[in-house]
């Protein structure tokens, strides 16, 4: 029998609700589709400047195999993926091969050699249906719907029953471990999976998990800023993969966001979720560091401060800060004193300036934050399953112009998620559209229609009661 034979059958039994033995007796293809970097791309990728880097020349759609479940893994059969940063990340293999990463794991042994090879298959979301489990697996079963978290972690690591976060085998699934989710099957942990909402489609929940769960982690959670009523946030990229969940999150617990953007459909579009205070970043004309790159230019910083203030008053409690290098300084000039700067990446540069003669004296604390451990994700995906926060899809892609996704996201052309049609086809996936209507209705889709016709002006129940 053919690997695409075998798929159909598979995908046939879901269709029709096969049992879980059922499903379990049927055969896995032996390889399957696959968003991949190969390791021989590498050299000749490193000779090419990081900003000249296509993803288009290093992502391939590959048919790779498939991997026996682990005894506390399952195999899931991916309906859908999107696009984060990290795909960007490691397709251009900046700042480094993830093949690193793959290699460091696959010398572990066992079941993690598996991890090793020549391929890297890319992603750090899924929505899909369980098809196989591992012999340890309880909780979960074939037939199951479910969206994968990308927070890979030991069940034996001490230090992750505190926060998984700190536990030395954490890793970021589908970038420091192989298997992601931009294909048609994945192999993940059970204790990655989580149910999915049944009012959203394929794509609409699997592009909200992890910048849902990182904003989460930074804004809400007591790991991050355990943001509090009344407390003024400032997000930069704010119609940003997770700059659009964390406003919705800093609206819906009562907060008031100061967002910051760079074009006017994005001050638009915020101003329609019901956000008072919007920096249009470059009508605005801020611009911090010296056109070399090497000096903080400190009246720009203060320039940008006072206009924070003069929006709030003595500046801001807390931070979403993740563009780093160049904007940093001025995130912690904008706190008011004991203010957080909580910070999760730095896209425009990890060599960050501090001037400690602003942060100390105001007891600014700067908080690092990682994506988000297993109850975080819980308590986002619940979020979203109760219509408290939206998901944010704009655009989406078969598998095999993941290339072109990828690009858009790189150069910074998409707002919200772009998502990846893997298996599921496009729009595909809502098994409950009577919940659908109570969870938002037409607000589901408010990031897409803002970009292609009016904008729906109703908002979730949670943020009408803030309004
Ligand atoms: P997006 O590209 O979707 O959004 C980033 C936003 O940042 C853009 O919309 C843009 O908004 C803004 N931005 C870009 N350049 C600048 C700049 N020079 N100054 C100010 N704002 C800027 O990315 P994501 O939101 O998905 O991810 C953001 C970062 O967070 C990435 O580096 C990603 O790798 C990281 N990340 C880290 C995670 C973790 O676990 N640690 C998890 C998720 C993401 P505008 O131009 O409108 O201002």
């Amino acid at each position: 029998m053919t690997d695409d034979r075998r798929l159909d059958d598979l995908l046939d039994a879901i269709a029709q609700r096969a049992s879980a033995a059922e499903l379990a007796r049927l055969p896995l293809p032996e390889t399957y589709r696959a968003a991949v970097t190969r390791r021989e791309d590498v050299e000749a990728t490193l000779r090419i400047p990081e900003a000249e880097r296509d993803p288009g020349a290093t992502l391939h759609l590959e048919r790779v195999p498939t991997p026996a479940p682990a005894p506390d893994e399952v195999i899931v059969a991916v309906m859908a993926s999107s696009i984060n940063f990290n795909t960007v990340w490691s397709s251009i293999f900046a700042p480094l091969p993830t093949f690193a990463f793959l290699d460091r794991l696959a010398k572990e042994g066992g079941w993690n050699a598996r991890h090793g090879g020549d391929r890297h298959v890319l992603g750090s979301d899924a929505a899909g249906v369980v098809i196989a489990r591992g012999s340890l697996v309880r909780r979960w079963a074939p037939g199951d719907q479910v969206v994968v978290h990308g927070n890979w972690v030991s069940g034996e690591d001490p230090s992750a029953y505190q926060d998984a976060m700190h536990a030395p085998s954490q890793r970021a699934w589908g970038f420091e471990t192989n298997f992601g989710g931009l294909a048609d099957l994945t192999v993940v942990k059970a204790s990655q999976l989580m149910a999915k909402a049944p009012h959203l489609t394929w794509v609409e929940a699997a592009s909200s998990t992890l910048c849902n769960a990182t904003a989460y982690r930074m804004l809400i959670s007591p790991n991050g800023a355990g943001l509090r009523l009344g407390d003024r946030v400032l997000i930069w990229g704010a119609t940003g993969g997770v700059g659009s969940f964390a406003v919705q999150q800093a609206l819906a617990a009562g907060a008031e966001p100061i967002c910051v953007v760079s074009r006017p459909e994005r001050v638009e579009l915020l101003r329609r979720l019901g956000v008072r205070h919007v920096i249009d970043r470059v009508e605005e004309g801020y611009r911090f560091l010296s056109p070399d790159g090497t000096t903080v230019d400190a009246g720009e910083v203060e320039r940008f401060a006072d206009r924070v203030r003069e929006l709030t008053g003595d500046g801001v409690d807390v931070v979403v800060e993740h563009p780093g290098r160049e904007t940093m300084p001025a995130s912690i000039a904008s706190c008011r004193s004991g203010g957080k700067v909580v910070t999760c990446a730095a896209t425009t540069g990890a060599q960050i300036p501090i001037d400690s003669s602003i942060a100390t004296p105001r007891s600014v604390q700067i908080v690092g934050s990682h994506f988000a451990n297993y109850w975080e994700n819980d308590r986002a995906n619940r979020l979203l399953a109760d219509g408290v926060v939206q998901p944010t899809l704009t655009s989406s892609y078969p598998l095999d112009e993941i290339a072109v996704a990828t690009r858009l996201v790189r150069d910074g052309g998409h707002d919200g998620k772009v998502g990846i049609d893997c298996l599921g086809a496009a729009g595909s996936g809502i098994e409950d559209p009577v919940a659908r209507a109570a969870m938002g209705g037409s607000t589901i889709t408010r990031f897409a229609d803002a970009l292609s016709g009016p904008i729906d002006l109703r908002v979730p129940r949670s943020m009408e009661v803030d309004a």
